[in-house]
């Protein structure tokens, strides 16, 4: 009967959807071949992804959200698994890579569980009970830190660094990482935003060096000023020293040709004016939000101020921050009061460019990392790496909890997990030993891109955490089990319950569609079906 009936079309009919099981598999699919092009790249002996983007931009990492932000991905079930890495680079700004080979994985566990017919709320009901467990464990083998545990901090900005571009120089970035972390925090809060990373190809990356203050990318305003004033007193201005407004095309219209002499004569009082307020407040280096008039910049180095003109906001709160300065937006507010202080302000230039150097700040609330390395390429890469290492020291340093790498925590939950599974009955069962499963895949990838065996390793591996060794990893240099925290290689524990959150979080929403409904895209040539060929229904 019902095949006589008219088919009802209830969408346009250039919609596209997939329902049922195989809108599920095809979201799956998609999921786990984003989490396969990321998974060679991690750990120490990862490998880098060269991306060219199409207006021919190259970028080489081993990075895995800027690798996943690069790829322009069109599924929408991939996208999902993208979100996963900008999550875990939001909260922690680490550990990218791994959240997201977990996340894929535990979907390939899943699909294997709905092959043996499992419910999919069956499988959702299992990973939520097993993500609890695991939280609770990581908390539990976490180990304690002390805010100032200088030592521990150094290794865990260096385990983040490690197998990056700026590995030669692990020891000292990171190193520059903690002291920078601790010129930020307060209250045991670090605030990261006061960290200005400044990047600059042409010198090799041992050269990057942490400034005890902030370096801008702009020059003196008038050539006649010093190059350098030690002992800044440092006046900053959200005001315009002009008397035209020039953001503002306004005409004035002057007959009479003695009235512009006049004109000109008061305009140039007043900025003159301006200038002696300036120095009455006892500054001699000027950084000004706004522009500065040409007359005016000759009077300040005349009086041998060293002027900037038109720095952006952001640095103006930070030099704020480095200088103790109050930036006003009144001349009459300025006061010696309102001074910031350095011990040295100057003009370098690196490579082909100028720089304003503020350092030597005393006890300053915003620092610089200024980041060198032989060329572009190199200099971001190393960027990237710098980011993830102070990432990684702040959540260390806010939550005071970290765990061993190496692949350790991952198997001492997959244990755990193991045991856990086994109070429960039948197909839930499944689902949480899944769960557990799907951890594994940490070390066992760790062993893959090293080059080794990854089934005895992780078989050997187990055993170690049988036998209560809570910190055994993989080393990647020998492929030998090892004590990760004795390595040195520690991680914050806000990586891995991100990563377990996160990864959970995105399988589970993938496991409960079960009908993907898709308005088709405007016709552009040669691009392709969102969601794979031959699967729609309708
Ligand atoms: P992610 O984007 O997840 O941070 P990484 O490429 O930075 O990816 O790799 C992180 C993984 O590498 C973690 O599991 C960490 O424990 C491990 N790791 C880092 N340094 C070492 C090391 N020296 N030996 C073994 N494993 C390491
Ligand atoms: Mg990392």
């Amino acid at each position: 009967m019902t095949n006589n009936m008219q088919p009802i079309f209830i969408l346009p009919e250039d919609y596209q959807r997939i329902s049922g099981k195989s809108a599920l598999k095809n979201n799956i699919s998609a999921a786990i071949a984003v989490a396969d092009t990321v998974r060679t790249t991690l750990g120490p002996k990862g490998m880098d992804k060269m991306l060219v983007d199409s207006s021919g931009n190259t970028i080489i990492t081993n990075d895995g959200v800027a690798i996943l932000e690069e790829m322009e991905i069109e599924h929408p079930a991939a996208k999902m698994i993208v979100e996963v890495a900008r999550t875990q680079e939001e909260e922690v700004g680490d550990g990218t890579t791994t959240a997201v080979i977990i996340a894929g994985e535990l979907l390939k566990n899943a699909q294997s569980l709905l092959e043996q017919n499992i419910h999919p709320s069956i499988i959702i009901k299992g990973y939520r009970i097993a993500q609890a467990k695991a939280l609770e464990t990581l908390k539990m083998i976490s180990v304690e830190i002390k805010e100032k545990d200088t030592e521990t901090l150094e290794k865990i900005g260096e385990t983040a660094i490690t197998g990056k571009g700026a590995e030669i120089a692990k020891e000292h970035l990171s190193r520059s990482a903690v002291k920078a972390i601790s010129r930020v925090t307060e209250n045991g809060e670090p605030d990261i935003d006061n960290i200005k990373i400044c990047k600059k190809h042409g010198d090799s990356v041992e050269n990057s060096e942490l400034i005890e203050g902030v370096v801008i990318d702009k020059e003196r305003a008038h050539s006649g000023m010093p190059k350098k004033v030690e002992n800044a007193r440092i006046a900053m201005l959200d005001l315009p020293v002009e008397i035209r407004d020039t953001e503002i095309d306004a005409k004035i219209q002057i007959t009479d040709p003695e009235k512009i002499q006049q004109f000109l004569d008061v305009e140039e009082k007043m900025l003159r004016e301006m200038v002696n307020k300036i120095e009455k407040s006892g500054a001699n280096v000027i950084f000004c939000q706004k522009g500065i008039d040409e007359i005016a910049q000759f009077f300040l180095s005349q009086k041998r101020f060293l002027a900037v003109r038109r720095v952006k906001k952001s640095d103006m709160e930070k030099l704020s921050k480095a200088t103790g300065a109050t930036i006003v937006n009144n001349l009459e507010e300025l006061s010696q009061k309102s001074l910031g202080h350095a011990r040295l302000v100057q003009e370098k230039k690196i490579g082909n460019e100028n720089f304003i150097f503020v350092e030597k700040c005393n006890n300053p609330k915003a620092v610089t990392i200024l980041i060198r390395g032989a060329t572009e390429h190199v200099v971001e890469e190393v960027e990237r790496a710098v980011k993830d290492s102070v990432g990684d020291i702040a959540s260390a340093v806010k939550s005071r909890r970290v765990v061993g790498g190496a692949g350790a925590c991952e198997i001492e939950i997959s244990k755990e997990l193991m045991g856990f599974a086994s109070t429960f009955k039948g197909k839930e069962q499944l689902a949480i030993e899944s769960f557990a499963k799907s951890l594994e895949v940490v070390p066992k990838t760790l062993a893959e891109n090293s080059g080794f065996d990854p089934i005895d390793l992780l078989a050997e591996l187990k055993s170690a955490h049988e036998k209560s060794e809570i910190w055994a990893g993989i080393s990647v240099l020998d492929g030998k089990i090892t004590d990760s925290w004795k390595q040195g290689v520690i991680e914050p524990l806000k990586i891995k319950t991100q990563a377990v959150n996160s990864a959970t979080e995105v399988a589970v929403m993938i496991l409960r569609v079960d009908d993907v409904i898709a308005a088709s895209k405007k016709k552009q040539p040669g691009a392709g079906n969102p969601l794979g060929e031959e699967q729609q229904e309708q």
